[in-house]
């Protein structure tokens, strides 16, 4: 899809062009500007030569019967990147975008970490992954749409802020898709500049804190990022943008056995948790390769010592293999 021409296409038409194309792509989302009928032909032909709407993907058939299905999107210069839509219980539905092409933090439990850095996306990038989904949903004919986004796909969003903030907003305009902000969560590694940037937005997205260790020592054997950003630094980064939102914050914790499953690192992870507004998500892994999964027992355990030491937790059962530790696997299969 290439929308970069599409304004500069419009120009030289009347505005309430704007209104009927805003529509037909961002709310009725075509695929093909042949089903724009109230649009001249004319216009439907160049727009269709100069600003093709077609989205290059393909979705992984071994989730496409699951709860949560993954779709490997080419881009225009032959990168791909992964984006999954979550279905919940409830007829919502979630889509985990990527924000870059691979990423440069490199965490050892994670298959896109392998790949290392090819690009950032741009911001329509972004959005495309959105709107793959939106198309998807309409064509079931259910009645269903994209509710909620999160930024926790391949890339650190905040290692592309500029780009990840245009696409928050453009999804939040009441004249494209009208997503609201308190339904789009961003997570990083810790990148302190971001988590600052983003307390400077108006916009309320959510923040979450990729922590998966209750110390540094462990923090930078699994993630090289945490030589860079200590717990120290990202807690005291955290506060600050608590006090000025006064927002929840999560902090996930990849849940991977022998690793940061014992009691003692939950013991450990109270004492770093025992504050207002924070929030501990609990993800079961998939493994990749270095790491292997704790199994349910123990998360519950795990999930009990924070309970019981007042530390406000959750554990997500229904689709975090997917969306996180997983994310990278279907293009690494496929390259
Ligand atoms: S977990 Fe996130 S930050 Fe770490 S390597 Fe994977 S994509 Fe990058």
């Amino acid at each position: 899809m290439n929308l970069s021409k599409l304004s500069s296409l419009l120009q030289a038409e009347p505005k309430y062009r704007f209104v009927q194309v805003n529509k037909a792509v961002w709310q009725d989302f075509i695929s093909s500007w042949q089903e724009v009928s109230s649009l001249p032909k004319n216009l439907r032909e160049k727009l269709d030569a100069e600003c093709p709407l077609a989205i290059t993907a393909e979705i992984d058939k071994n989730t496409s019967k699951n709860k949560s299905v993954k779709a490997l999107i080419t881009l225009a210069d032959g990168e791909s990147i992964e984006t999954v839509l979550i279905r919940q219980k409830d007829k919502r539905n979630t889509v985990c975008v990527s924000s870059q092409v691979g990423c440069a933090l490199a965490c050892e439990f994670c298959a896109t970490g392998t790949f290392g850095f090819r690009r950032n996306l741009k911001a329509e990038e972004i959005v495309e992954q959105v709107i793959f989904w939106s198309r998807y949903l309409k064509a079931e004919k259910k009645n269903e749409k994209v509710d909620n986004i999160v930024f926790m796909g391949m890339g650190e969003p905040f290692l592309n802020y500029n780009e990840f903030i245009k696409a928050a907003k453009f999804l939040n305009n009441p004249e494209t898709l009208n997503i609201g902000a308190r339904r789009m969560s961003v997570s990083t590694a810790g990148i302190t500049e971001g988590i600052k940037k983003l307390a400077g937005e108006k916009m309320q997205i959510n923040l979450a804190i990729s922590l998966h260790a209750s110390n540094d020592n462990l923090r930078r054997d699994i993630m090289p990022i945490a030589q860079k950003y200590n717990l120290h630094e990202i807690f005291k980064t955290v506060d600050n943008y608590i006090t000025k939102t006064g927002r929840r914050v999560m902090f996930e914790y990849l849940m991977m056995k022998d690793v940061n499953d014992s009691d003692k690192d939950a013991l450990e992870l109270v004492k770093l948790m025992k504050k207002p507004l924070y929030m501990v998500n609990l993800i079961p892994y998939n493994p990749t390769g270095r790491f292997r999964a704790s199994n349910r027992e123990r998360i519950e355990k795990f999930k009990k010592i924070l309970e019981e030491n007042g530390v406000a937790v959750t554990v997500r059962l229904s689709f975090g293999a997917d969306i996180s530790a997983a994310c990278g696997q279907l293009r690494g299969r496929k390259k």
